[in-house]
């Protein structure tokens, strides 16, 4: 049997009819850039959050770039993130050449650690950006908090965490704006690259809207320097139809993370996910922790020998990444980020995997 990483046929397969329908109309129409199947996109997609306001952009980099823009984050200012993460969030940062500054992550959740992030709060701060890895919220009653005491605007990365959700709350609904990625391989993905910042705030929608359109508020009238960040017609229609589904799918993931976790819970050196009570995970990715990277490593070979094939997210944390070679961090300066480099594996999760999958990769893994 063989368990890719990701299916993204099996998924099309099983949602054909409606899509074929919903691309066709936007040719039809030929509304290819923004247009109604973005409109209706970003009201539903507004709904589904809880929030007032949702701009469709390009990716979920241009969302992350355009929220920090409309949070007034300049030249020299500091945004404290985390280096466990995608590089993404931190090239957002870059582009406006702020300045990341980097906080390690909780072992227990792979989330910032809210308790470290006082510390690291300078003259020059004026974002906190956590990231819901994995499809986990981040501690986001703390990292509010400090934000209210310091005066700071908290943007979510909420990259892999559409439909998660902390204390009833589904992400998205935290910060001052949020942002989504519509990447094919996301628990919502479009049919090519897209991204989202949801806010209640109409002021912030309204400038990153003018931003993602040349800074147009008339046809060729330009007050400020501009981006091409608009989303596609067809991915607006995509996301229409695949929104319907989200739950359904974040549904079964749970499900098989569930399987996967009372499977290996009781295995030595083996750490499942941690999921408390109150929150819902949506398993982007399922992270099994190994005792060391050569365990890690191991099991990876072996279940790519048996036609398993799972992925790491992320083998090299962004603050030892060339790209931020000029921040000045070395090897050390994040224990909990690096041990999770070295000891994290991502098992295949995804809602069309079958059973007979999901216990076929159990039994390699408790095989290993
Ligand atoms: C995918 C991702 C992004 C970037 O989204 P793109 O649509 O690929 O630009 C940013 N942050 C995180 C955590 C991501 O997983």
């Amino acid at each position: 049997m063989k368990v890719p990483f990701l299916d993204l046929k099996a998924q099309y397969l099983s949602i054909k009819e409606e899509i074929h329908v919903a691309i066709n109309e936007v040719i039809e129409n030929t509304a290819f850039a923004l247009g109604p199947a973005v409109s209706n996109f970003e009201k539903n997609f507004a709904d589904y959050i809880g929030v007032k306001h949702c701009v469709a952009v390009s990716s979920g980099t241009a969302a992350l770039h355009l929220a920090l823009l409309a949070a007034g984050v300049k030249e020299g200012d500091e945004v404290i993130t985390t280096p466990h993460t995608f590089v993404s969030t931190c090239w957002a940062i870059s582009y406006i050449k702020a300045v990341p500054v980097f906080v390690d992550i909780d072992p227990k959740t792979y989330t910032i650690d809210a308790d470290l992030i006082k510390d690291k709060i300078t003259e020059k701060t004026k974002v906190i950006l956590p990231v819901h890895l994995y499809g986990r919220a981040a501690n986001m009653d703390r990292i509010n908090s400090i934000a209210k005491e310091f005066d700071l605007t908290v943007i979510e990365d909420a990259a892999q965490a559409h439909g998660a959700e902390l204390n009833g709350k589904l992400c998205g609904q935290f910060g001052e704006m949020a942002c989504f990625s519509f990447y094919p391989g996301k628990n919502l993905g479009a049919y090519g690259e897209g991204g989202a910042v949801v806010t209640n705030n109409e002021d912030l929608a309204e400038i990153i809207r003018l931003y993602r359109n040349h800074c147009q508020p008339e046809k060729y009238i330009h007050d400020d320097i501009g981006y091409n960040y608009r989303m596609d017609g067809i991915q607006g229609a995509v996301l229409n139809i695949k929104l319907n589904h989200l739950d359904n799918w974040n549904g079964r993931r749970r499900e098989i993370a569930h399987k996967y976790s009372k499977s290996f819970i009781a295995v030595n050196g083996l750490t499942p996910p941690y999921e408390s009570e109150d929150e819902k995970h949506i398993y982007h990715l399922y992270e099994l922790k190994l005792e060391s990277k050569e365990k890690r490593d191991g099991l990876l070979k072996f279940l790519a020998e048996n036609d398993i094939f799972p992925g790491l997210h992320y083998p090299i944390p962004v603050h030892l990444q060339k790209a931020y070679a000029h921040l000045g961090h070395k090897q050390g300066d994040f224990h909990f980020t690096e041990e999770a480099a070295d000891c994290l594996i991502s098992l295949p999760i995804y809602a069309e995997m079958t059973d007979d999958m999901v216990d076929f990769v159990i039994d390699k893994v408790k095989e290993y």
